[in-house]
């Protein structure tokens, strides 16, 4: 993967506090992302989320292993 993570969203308040420019904010830890840790969200150097962060995760891994797809067995 070499895209922005799909958790990443953009707030302009958050905390308590508002700002005037929309901030990064991660919506797996629910908190702010700090500038070290952008680098990672935005995928840049070559970082990837998906491997690179600890808080990430595939929200469609669950459906790919094959336990939910079929529900009526
Ligand atoms: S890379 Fe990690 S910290 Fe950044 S938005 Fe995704 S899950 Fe959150």
């Amino acid at each position: 993967m070499d895209e922005t993570c799909q958790h990443l969203t953009y707030r302009e308040e958050g905390d308590g506090k508002s700002f005037e420019t929309a901030r990064a904010f991660c919506a797996v830890t629910e908190s702010f992302v700090q500038p070290m840790r952008a680098d990672v969200c935005n995928a840049r150097y070559d970082l990837d989320p998906a491997t690179d962060c600890e808080f990430y995760f595939d929200p469609d891994a669950e459906t790919t292993d094959g336990t939910d797809a079929d529900g009526d067995r």
